[in-house]
């Protein structure tokens, strides 16, 4: 089982003066049960590389195969990958609604068209994987910090029990604090469940501590896709980036970990 994008190009607003090369000549291979960070500067192509994963964007070009088959096939199965490959945008309480959180996590699975019964259930068991305490359940949502209604939200997307969970910038407008709870979280939600998770965030930090396997975009291109040893070690032209400080820090405790010591400004490493 795996996500595998070949040669994806993405073009908004074609043949217009608004057009826009998103993605160029994407190839990625994500396997199942990993948890991959995605990273790049704002602009540089994570939302649009992340909408193709459920097939919310078509690409202008090139195959996406979901488990092996090409999801631009005819007669593919859609609304099928939807339920499988579930997105939690940016800012996902913008999307609560319902008069209650309960019955907000229940829409996802409703929409599945499960029943009642089964709906509270898989709510009932997501909102339990999300950390959301009971007292919470039958609260507006409106009525939630922004924790926790980022809780809610993730619950809602896994209600449908996907196998894939992609977040796009689940901390952003947190406080350091919030932050590291939802983050911590979604370590939690990987490790108790082999669901692949996809991370995209425009902090190293975030990423750093969890990810098995870091992609980095630049420019609608993927510039590096391997561990987060192998990544950092290009930090220097990380740096070029706008992703600097936080893997240099990285890299040397990194480095020291291991009984060496690294001096970024003549990129030598040396014994401790
Ligand atoms: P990121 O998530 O890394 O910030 P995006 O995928 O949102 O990057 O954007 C990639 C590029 O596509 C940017 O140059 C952005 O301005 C452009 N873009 C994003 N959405 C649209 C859109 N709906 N129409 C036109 N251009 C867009």
């Amino acid at each position: 089982m795996s996500i595998k994008l070949d040669h994806i190009n993405y073009v908004y607003s074609e043949g217009t003066a608004y057009e826009k090369h998103a993605l160029k000549d994407v190839c990625l291979e994500i396997p199942h049960g990993e948890f991959v960070g995605i990273i790049g500067h704002t602009g540089s192509g994570k939302s649009t590389l992340i909408q193709h994963l459920n097939g919310l964007l078509k690409a202008s070009s090139g195959a996406l195969y979901y488990n092996g088959r090409n999801i631009y096939e005819e007669g593919y199965p859609m609304k099928e990958l939807r339920t499988q490959v579930g997105l939690v945008f940016q800012y996902p309480e913008y999307q609560l609604f319902e008069v209650d959180v309960l019955t907000d996590v229940c829409f996802g699975p409703k929409n599945q068209g499960l029943s009642p019964e089964e709906c509270k259930e898989r709510a009932l068991e997501a909102l339990k994987l999300v950390g959301l305490k009971e007292k919470y359940y039958q609260v507006s949502p409106f009525e939630l910090s922004g924790g926790q209604k980022r809780r809610a939200a993730i619950a809602g997307v896994l209600a449908m029990r996907p196998k894939v969970l992609v977040l796009d910038e689940p901390t952003a407008g947190l406080d350091p604090k919030g932050r590291d709870d939802i983050l911590d979280q979604i370590a939690y939600l990987h490790k108790v469940s082999d669901m692949t998770v996809i991370l995209v965030s425009h902090s190293m930090e975030d990423i750093a501590k969890y990810a098995d396997r870091i992609i980095v975009m630049d420019h609608g291109q993927v510039k590096y896709n391997d561990t987060p040893r192998a990544v950092f070690a290009h930090y220097l032209e990380l740096e070029k980036i706008g992703l600097a400080a936080p893997q240099v820090t990285y890299i040397m405790h990194d480095l020291r970990e291991h009984g060496l010591a690294v001096d970024p400004r003549v990129t030598t490493v040396k014994e401790a």
